[in-house]
Order: C-alpha cells, then sequence, then structure tokens
C-alpha cells in the first residue's frame, strides 16, 4: 500500500483547510520560483524523466506534449488550458483536488505555463461543479492577494494569468478542441485535426491542453525528483495515481496509490472487498464509462496501469473502476451506458450521430432477449465502423463498451435471446392450444 509520506494529494478528503496558508504548511509553494529559475527546458526534462503519463484518459506522455509547443514566443501567444470538464461517467478525482488541494494545482498551472512560456492559463471547469469553482476561484483570489500570480508571479520574474472559466455540463466540451471551442464562445464541437492545438488552438494560438491531475502533480515531482516518481509503478506506467472506485463494493472511494497496483488489491484494501466478497465479482469497468469492460477472471490479476490494461483489450483510462457484481444485468448497464453516448453525440459526423443511436436501440433489445443471434455480429460491425470513422474519440468511446460486452458476455446475450424465443414459443403455443 502506498504509504501516506508518498502521497501528493495530502488533502484528497477534506480533512485539513484548503486555503493558502495550511495549504503552504502541507508544501504548496515550496521553492516554485527557484524552480522557475532553472528554466524551461529543465523543467520540461524533468517531467519527461518522471515518466508522466497524461492523467486525462489518453495516456499521452506529458513532458513529450510540452514539447511540441513552439520554442521561442512569435507573434501568437502561448497558453496552458487545462481540462477540468470531468464528464467521463465514474470519474470523480479532479473534483476533489480543485475542491481540497486547490494551490497544489495553481501552482502546478504556473510551473506547467511557464515551462511552455505561457503568460495565460485558462482552466475549463464543469459547470455542475460549483463548490469546486467557488473553492478554486477563491484560491486563486488568495495566490493573486499573495503575490503568487500576476506579475512576477510568485518572484520568479515570469507574469502570469490565470482564469477560472465555467463550463456549461456538455460532456462533448471535455474533448480538447470542443473545449477550446466553448472557450471562445462557440458551440462545443471538435475541430478536425490537424492542425493541433501546439500549433493553432485557444483563439489560433500555440496551446497545450492537460488535465487537473497532470498539472497538480508537477510541483511535487519537481520538489521530490524525478526519481522519487519513477519508483512508483512498472516501466512505461510510473507514479502515483488516483484511482475512482464506485459501484458494487462495500466502501466506494477515491484513493491515491501507485501506478501498476493489481486491481484486486485496490478493491480489497481500500473498498473492503466486492460486495457479497470476491467469488460475487462479474465484471469491472476500469477506466471510466467509455472503455471495455473485463470479466472476473481478468479482474484476479491484471495490473491497473495503461499497458497491462492495454494488453487485455480494456483501457486506464480516467482510472475510474466502476465495479458490477452478479447482481448486475450487463447488457442492461452496457445499454445505458450506449444512451449517454448517444445522447452526448454533437452530431457533426455520422458514423457518431447515426451509429450511437443505433447501437443503444439494439442493445435495448438485446436486454429484453428480443433480438437475434445474427444481430451480435451486425452489431459488433457497426461498433467497428463507428471506431476510428470520427472526427473525435466519442465515437471510439461509444463503441468500446459494446466491443468488450461482446466479447467477454457474447454467451449471456444468446442465453437471453433463446429464453424470449422459447418464453414466446410457449405463449403461442398456449395459444394453439387454447383455440
Ligand atoms: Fe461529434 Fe461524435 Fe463526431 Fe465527436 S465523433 S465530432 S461527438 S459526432
Amino acid at each position: 500500500m502506498l504509504e501516506d509520506k508518498d502521497r501528493i494529494f495530502t488533502n484528497l478528503y477534506g480533512l485539513h483547510d484548503w486555503r493558502l496558508e495550511e495549504a503552504k504548511k502541507r508544501g504548496a509553494w515550496n521553492g516554485t520560483a527557484d524552480f522557475i529559475r532553472m528554466g524551461h527546458d529543465w523543467i520540461i526534462q524533468q517531467v519527461k524523466d518522471s515518466g508522466l503519463r497524461g492523467r486525462g484518459g489518453a495516456g499521452f506522455p506529458t513532458g513529450l506534449k510540452w514539447s511540441f509547443m513552439p520554442k521561442e514566443i512569435g507573434e501568437r501567444p502561448h497558453y496552458l488550458v487545462v481540462n477540468a470538464d470531468e464528464s467521463e461517467p465514474g470519474t470523480c478525482k479532479d473534483r476533489e483536488m480543485m475542491r481540497h488541494d486547490p494551490h497544489l494545482f495553481i501552482e502546478g498551472c504556473l510551473i506547467a505555463s511557464y515551462a511552455m512560456k505561457a503568460n495565460a492559463c485558462y482552466v475549463y471547469i464543469r459547470g455542475e461543479y460549483v463548490d469546486e469553482r467557488n473553492n478554486l476561484q477563491a484560491a486563486v483570489d488568495e495566490a493573486y492577494a499573495a503575490g503568487l500570480l500576476g506579475k512576477n508571479a510568485a518572484g520568479s520574474g515570469w507574469d502570469f494569468d490565470l482564469y477560472v472559466h465555467h463550463g456549461a455540463g456538455a460532456y462533448i466540451c471535455g474533448e480538447e478542441t470542443a473545449l477550446l471551442e466553448s472557450l471562445e464562445g462557440k458551440k462545443g464541437q471538435p475541430r478536425l485535426k490537424p492542425p493541433f492545438p501546439a500549433g493553432a488552438g485557444l483563439y489560433g494560438c500555440p496551446t497545450t491542453v492537460n488535465n487537473v491531475e497532470s498539472i497538480a502533480v508537477v510541483p511535487t515531482i519537481l520538489r521530490r525528483g524525478a526519481d522519487w516518481f519513477t519508483k512508483f509503478g512498472r516501466e512505461n506506467n510510473h507514479g502515483t495515481k488516483v484511482f475512482c472506485v464506485s459501484g458494487h463494493v462495500e466502501r466506494p472511494c477515491n484513493v491515491e496509490e501507485a501506478m501498476s497496483i493489481p486491481l484486486k488489491k485496490l478493491i480489497n484494501e481500500h473498498c473492503g472487498g466486492v460486495r457479497g466478497g470476491w467469488d460475487n465479482l462479474k465484471a469491472v469497468i476500469p477506466g471510466g464509462s467509455s472503455v471495455p469492460l473485463i470479466p472476473r477472471e481478468i479482474c484476479d490479476d491484471v495490473l491497473m496501469d495503461f499497458d497491462a490494461l492495454k494488453d487485455v483489450k480494456s483501457g486506464l483510462g480516467t482510472a475510474a473502476v466502476i465495479v458490477m457484481d452478479k447482481s448486475t444485468d450487463i447488457v442492461r448497464a452496457i445499454s445505458r451506458i450506449s444512451y449517454f453516448y448517444k445522447h452526448e453525440s454533437c452530431g457533426q459526423c455520422t458514423p457518431c450521430r447515426e451509429g450511437t443511436g443505433w447501437m443503444w436501440r439494439v442493445l435495448e433489445r438485446m436486454a429484453e432477449g428480443n433480438s437475434t443471434t445474427d444481430e451480435i455480429d451486425k452489431l459488433l460491425d457497426v461498433a467497428g465502423q463507428v471506431e476510428g470513422h470520427t472526427i473525435c474519440a466519442l465515437g471510439d468511446a461509444a463503441a468500446w463498451p459494446v466491443q468488450g460486452l461482446i466479447r467477454h458476455f457474447r454467451g449471456e446475450i444468446e442465453e437471453r435471446i433463446n429464453a424470449y424465443r422459447s418464453d414466446r414459443g410457449a405463449v403461442s403455443m398456449a395459444g394453439v392450444a387454447a383455440e
């Protein structure tokens, strides 16, 4: 189990005061100006050496992403935009960081912006996060009053402004280019890439979009050293990570743990185990609703990191672990997730606009058993035609849960179809007999 001394988020549960003075006692804003004096390249190299991979879902190496920004400021300013939209079902980690440890995050915004030569950062926060944005804005105000933001931020010689922008609750605005559109005051619809945001992002200027957790861990990595961060997790999957565990466990919780922790250990040690015991486990969605589920036999020994979950055809995603015990109607559960993606599709591209609704309607019938076994293959085919054929990753996010269901629970779907047919047969035979 991760020791308390190795936790980055020491106030994840809000047991202490989140305001500036207490945050400083826990280590925030300690040595910030010194790191900045080490220079842009030094910070980026430290983040690269730490092996930090983006915590928003895609797992792209953070330091490498930062290095895509232009080396010098040209005619256009550089921007850091933080994606605090956190709308993936099952995910509830960034909100706790912003609500209970906002100064660690704000300090990270300054350091990351400086590394990429940005004098301004926009935090795009989910509209429903009212307490979170109130605390974050109050912490930003405190930081300005204390000289940690603004001109010569934290005495570093770098001028830096931070703005908190409230979203309006659309899931698609968590997609980085839709987020930029929304931030510019337009309808939140994803852009075609290229150009990528590092070339032409917010207002057409070089921009990097990062997740809250990716930014909030940076000051501690610099304070404790890249080597310290690489102590945790397997090769290529380093660091600590906040996992959000929900569903059929005794004690759902957010917990910071070392990457690559076995899923079984995570659930047993931090959540009191699966409701009714491990043998009552049916399946787990390990990384937020968009990743394919994994059945009990894979859960027995899978590790919670990017590569291990990819190897079992799922993903770490946002590390939102949704646990389902044997009482779960798995077809109905995936159908409900399908409905979510259908509802959140922005409608720009045909495979997503039409495919998400089609998949949901078929799954609704399959949940009743009112389908045919041929239709299972057709559903798989349509999911494959949505995946990878759309402007943004929402198409993939809609296809993957369906593919995971069929890969692991095809037998259960077939049984349900057969049961429905034999029931209907019995009813019609009874009708014939009555005549
Ligand atoms: Fe919009 Fe879906 Fe296309 Fe993304 S994949 S741009 S959400 S229609």
